[in-house]
């Protein structure tokens, strides 16, 4: 039997890489599989099709938006839809310029290379990476001292798909090197639920449609955490109902593990409830939060952050973050004031 454990980051949807087994058997093949980014999958498709017609490579794309949100698939599915392989790398795996010489000169044509996190690239690795991206030519120096003599290398039309959490976490000179720009947004409830069932289908899990949007409105939009919800309703599931994830059985799984209704965990909450209670509902700075919860601020900003704002908990303001009245009510917090009246 699979660990029951209540992990508290259950909802924290990380920075990808480290997929498991099921995250990949989960993962949709094809652009028609891939439920919702209406917008991005509109754009690629014509890109695609464009490109496959002149028989060329697909211009560079950059994926950018919080984890979880199906970057990495779609990286996948562009490969396949060209017809072509892909080979997948990340920022922090380039350490040195030599490593991105390996990796391209081992490219065929027309291959999708994907760099997750190419914001964490090192400065040096991303010079090399300009000439390359725009005429497929790599500029080598053999040798040291004077000695030294460049070379320059003709590289396989190849299409670098890169992603990140932010677009602007990018070097200017690098994001426009891009061709194509594709945002990603988090996922309405009722597309997360048909994840929820299409993932379910795979795994031979049953589950009522209720039961699906259940486990969707409690995910914050992210397709990841969807997918792990389901995973540990199913093991509640199991041992303690009959087999069919009804709304009911998820809202009592759930409930368990601390998710609240619109999908907040502890974390989500402490962090609220800090700035309420230690700044006053806000502002406070970024960094002077992430030291009051213990957490990062690049992990603040990108992975809990987009959620909170979506749903007008939190607002960024040029002095910095701001609890909403909103969240003072979900929270059964009674905002404090001089004169007893809410200000906001
Ligand atoms: P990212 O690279 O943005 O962190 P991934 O591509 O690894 O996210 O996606 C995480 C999980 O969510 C995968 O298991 C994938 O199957 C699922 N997923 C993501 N987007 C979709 C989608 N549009 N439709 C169905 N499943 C998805």
């Amino acid at each position: 039997m699979e660990e029951m454990e209540f992990d508290s980051r259950i909802v924290a949807p990380e920075y990808s890489a480290n997929a498991d087994d099921m995250e990949n058997s989960l993962r949709p093949k094809t652009l028609q599989d891939y439920i919702g980014q209406e917008k991005a999958k509109e754009n690629l498709e014509i890109y695609i099709k464009a490109a496959l017609a002149r028989h060329e490579s697909l211009d560079h794309v950059l994926l950018y938006g919080p984890p979880g949100l199906g970057k990495t698939t779609l990286s996948n599915i562009i490969a396949r839809e060209m017809g072509v392989n892909i080979r997948v790398t990340s920022g922090p795996a380039i350490e040195k310029q030599g490593d991105l010489v390996a990796i391209l000169t081992n490219l065929s044509e027309g291959d999708v290379l994907f760099i997750d996190e190419i914001h964490r690239l090192p400065r040096t690795v991303e010079e090399v990476l300009y000439p390359v991206m725009e005429d497929f030519s790599l500029d080598i120096i053999i040798g040291k001292g004077p000695s030294a003599r460049s070379i320059r290398l003709d590289v396989p039309h190849f299409t670098l798909v890169g992603a990140t959490t932010r677009s602007g976490q990018l070097t200017a000179p690098l994001r426009d090197r891009f061709g194509v720009l594709l945002r990603l947004e988090l996922y309405t409830p009722e597309e997360l639920a048909k994840i929820v069932e299409r993932s379910a289908g795979i795994l031979g899990i049953e589950i009522e449609h209720d039961g699906a949007l259940e486990i969707a409105s409690r995910s914050r939009g992210t397709p990841r955490i969807a997918n792990r919800l389901l995973k540990r309703v199913r093991d509640i599931c199991q041992i303690q109902f009959d087999g069919v994830i009804t709304e009911e059985v998820a809202r009592v799984a759930l409930e368990r593990f601390e998710i609240d209704e619109l999908g907040l965990d502890d974390f989500d909450r402490r962090m609220l409830k800090t700035i309420i209670n230690n700044y006053g509902g806000g502002p406070v700075g970024l960094d002077t939060l992430a030291a009051a919860v213990g957490e990062e601020s690049i992990t603040i900003e990108d992975v809990y952050e987009p959620y909170l704002m979506q749903i007008g908990f939190l607002t960024r303001t040029g002095r910095g973050r701001c609890v909403t009245k909103a969240a003072y009510e979900h929270l059964g917090i009674k905002p404090a004031s001089d004169n007893g009246q809410i200000t906001f």
